[in-house]
This record gives structure tokens, C-alpha cells and sequence, in this order.
């Protein structure tokens, strides 16, 4: 389908000739997790948008590279979609191109040496579709390049999170997402489930032709968001399933402002952290703490008291990594997700109520009683416990 295609003239690349350029502070906007701002080309001084890492990301910047790759694999959808439109009555109406990155390297300043992805500069940035399957309906041509490349790949691949801006007669999208079976695109990539949800909030326009491949009874997965990238992929930790990770309790933030000191069965904090540090709690068939990955990386724990609880027993030497599910911020979350964000320190600590103890990501950022803390060191030997023991423990605590 593809062989016979002139892809490169619907690609948007930096001028061959710009090898360097200038950088600005000036904040254009936010993506993924990235931000945006405006730079020129050093010899023409032309306008280009430059992206970074946000502070604390905790993706690697080889997902740049993932960027540029899934730009270049969504030249090939668009070229085939505009021979698809030529063959009907929209004929000679459609233009649509593709920023294509580039990783460059800061050559100066404080972020000398860090990568940043460079791409020439589009106004009246717009977005039409998301990944997470958020649609505007209006923007008919780009839900129908979506739906067709899902089409083209014969059902392997589907170009989405379509945002851009009109350059002279063409659309030129930036940004991209291509999703795959095989999930080969790097964090933004949500795979086979991904691609079932997109499908299942698609709605058929008159740019769409009815022979297209579609995918027959495709469920919902997980809220369709529009104003971010939904990202899945567990970068800097250790994967162990799809949706599991195993990081260290001080790498969670809280989504609570302040919690109760004690749990449901009347233990306290203290009383549970002695508890697991005896091993009296971990035996029982107990579901993992779920916590969501929020659009720049970092974790947040749907379990603020279990959290606590994990905190300070990493923070005396009981604890070295817990496995954590990662929740998508699924249907069935999402209502939950946002009355429980009530963090206004970003979750590094949260207030026990009652007011007097704040516990933090270590000894430092807590202010626990020091004998509090000597007694979790010292319950029962001075062991660390198996990592395996804290998937488990405490799923019968509820949060509120
Ligand atoms: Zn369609």
C-alpha cells in the first residue's frame, strides 16, 4: 500500500542548511511530557519551537528519539490518506503535512549538553484528537486520518494525538503519537488496549469510508482525555508486568494534603508499620497499592495512609522497594482521581491531622518523633524484608 508513495513532501523538517540556532525562555505551551518554548534558526532567524524535558520527568531524553521515529512512521499514513482523498469528492482539498524533529544538543548555558528536539515553529496550535481517544468532532479530516491509518496498517497501527496548525494551506501536525500492537513507540505508546480504546470513542464521519477496517465491539479501557498525552510506559522503573512497577515508597507522591492517623481496624500509622515490621501482616492475599502516572512521569498513590506507612519504614531501613499497579486513570478512577487530589506540595509529604507531624521522602522532610522512628529500626531483628512481602500487605485498609 505504501511502496509506491512520495511521503517526503507532506514532511515539515527543520532547513537543511540550520545546524545550530537561539534558544528563549518564553514558554509556549506544554506537551507530554515536555515543555515548549520558542527559539530562531541561526541563519535565517526564522521562528522554531523547541521542547524539553520538564524538571523531574522521570523518562529518559531518549524518548526524543521515540518522537522523531513516530513522526517519520506518520508520513507514510498521510500520504497514503491524501491518495485516498483524491480518489473522492474532497479531491484536491486536503493538506496535510508532518513536523519532523530533531534532537539537537544545547551548546551552552546551564543545560549545556542536554538534548532538546527541534522542529520548525506552527501558530494557532490546535489539538484534534488525543490518544487516551478525546475528540473534537469538528475537526472531521483529522478523526478520518486517524480512523485510516488504523485502516492502512491493516489494523497494526494507529496515528493519533493530532495537533497542529495551518501553514499556508496545509495542516501541519507536530507531535504526533503512533500506537502499535507491539507498543514499539516508546512511553506514549498504549498498545493493543490503546488502540481497542481509541477505536471504541471513534465516531464515523463523512471523511471516512465505510470499507475501512474497523475493530467490531472495541471496549473502553480508559477515560479519554484531551488536554494530555496519556502515557503508560514505566520508564525509570523496573517493569515486572504491564502494569506494575517497583520503585521506592519515597519516589510516590501523595495526593492528600493531610491524612488520619490510623487505619479502619483502629491501628495507628506507627502501630501498622510495627506490625509489617514483625511480619504480622504479610500473609494475607492482599491487592497490590494502585497509584497513577500522571502526564510528566512521576507516581501518585491512590492509598495516602499505606503510603505513609511505606515511608517510614523505607525511611528506617525496612523497606527497599515496593511493587505498585500502575492504574490508568481508568473509568472507574477517574471520579476518584480527582477528589483526591488535594496535594499542594506536589505529595512529597503530607500533614498526619491533628497537626504536628508531617511525614516527608526521609528522615529530614520528617518530623515523626525520633523514638517512633528507632522503634520501626529496631522491631524484631534488624532485617530487611523481602521485597516479595510488601505486594501484599495492608489491601484491606481503605483510604477514607
Ligand atoms: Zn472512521
Amino acid at each position: 500500500m505504501f511502496s509506491t508513495l512520495d511521503t517526503e513532501r507532506f514532511a515539515n523538517r527543520n532547513p537543511s542548511d540550520e545546524h545550530h540556532g537561539f534558544l528563549f525562555d518564553s514558554v509556549q505551551g506544554e506537551g507530554k511530557y515536555k515543555r515548549v518554548t520558542n527559539g530562531t534558526y541561526g541563519r535565517s532567524g526564522a521562528p522554531a519551537a523547541d521542547k524539553y524535558l520538564k524538571t523531574g520527568a522521570t523518562f529518559s531524553s531518549d524518548c526524543f528519539d521515540d518522537d522523531v521515529r513516530a513522526a517519520e512512521a506518520a508520513l507514510k499514513y498521510i500520504a497514503a490518506f491524501h491518495r485516498y482523498t483524491e480518489t473522492t469528492v474532497y479531491r484536491g482539498k486536503i493538506s496535510i503535512k508532518v513536523n519532523i524533529p530533531q534532537v539537537w544538543m544545547q551548546s551552552g548555558g546551564v543545560l549545556v549538553g542536554q538534548k532538546m528536539l527541534r522542529e520548525p515553529f506552527i501558530e494557532n496550535f490546535q489539538k484534534f484528537n488525543s490518544n487516551s481517544g478525546a475528540a473534537d468532532v469538528t475537526a472531521t479530516v483529522a478523526q478520518a486520518l486517524s480512523h485510516f491509518s488504523y485502516h492502512a496498517s491493516d489494523g497494526r497501527e494507529l496515528l493519533c494525538d493530532l495537533q497542529g496548525g495551518k501553514i499556508g494551506d496545509s495542516y501541519v501536525l507536530s507531535d504526533v503519537v503512533m500506537m502499535s500492537m507491539e507498543k514499539k513507540f516508546g512511553n506514549t505508546d498504549l498498545g493493543s488496549t490503546g488502540i481497542e480504546n481509541w477505536l471504541s470513542a471513534h465516531r464515523c464521519n463523512q471523511f471516512c469510508c465505510s470499507g475501512w477496517k474497523n475493530w467490531s465491539g472495541a471496549r473502553q479501557h480508559f477515560q479519554p482525555v484531551f488536554s494530555t498525552t496519556t502515557t503508560l510506559e514505566a520508564a525509570t522503573a523496573p517493569a515486572i508486568g504491564p502494569e506494575c512497577v517497583r520503585v521506592r515508597p519515597s519516589a510516590i507522591m501523595f495526593t492528600h494534603d493531610s491524612i488520619k492517623d490510623g487505619f479502619q481496624d483502629g491501628h495507628s500509622l506507627l502501630q501498622t508499620a510495627l506490625q509489617i515490621a514483625r511480619e504480622e501482616v504479610g500473609k494475607r492475599d492482599i491487592p497490590m497499592i494502585a497509584v497513577v502516572r500522571v502526564g510528566d512521569g512521576r507516581l501518585f498513590a491512590l492509598d495516602n495512609r499505606r503510603l505513609a506507612v511505606f515511608r517510614l519504614l523505607e525511611m528506617c531501613g525496612r523497606v527497599g522497594t515496593i511493587k505498585v499497579e500502575i492504574v490508568l486513570v481508568w473509568t472507574r478512577w477517574a471520579d476518584e482521581w480527582k477528589r483526591k487530589v488535594t496535594t499542594r506540595n506536589g505529595g512529597i509529604s503530607v500533614l498526619i491531622r491533628g497537626g504536628r507531624y508531617r511525614i516527608g521522602r526521609n528522615e529530614q522532610e520528617t518530623n515523626y518523633p525520633h523514638t517512633w522512628l528507632q522503634q520501626i529500626r529496631k522491631e524484631r531483628d534488624l532485617k530487611m524484608m523481602p521485597d516479595d512481602h510488601f505486594s501484599i500487605f495492608l489491601g484491606t485498609f481503605t483510604d477514607e
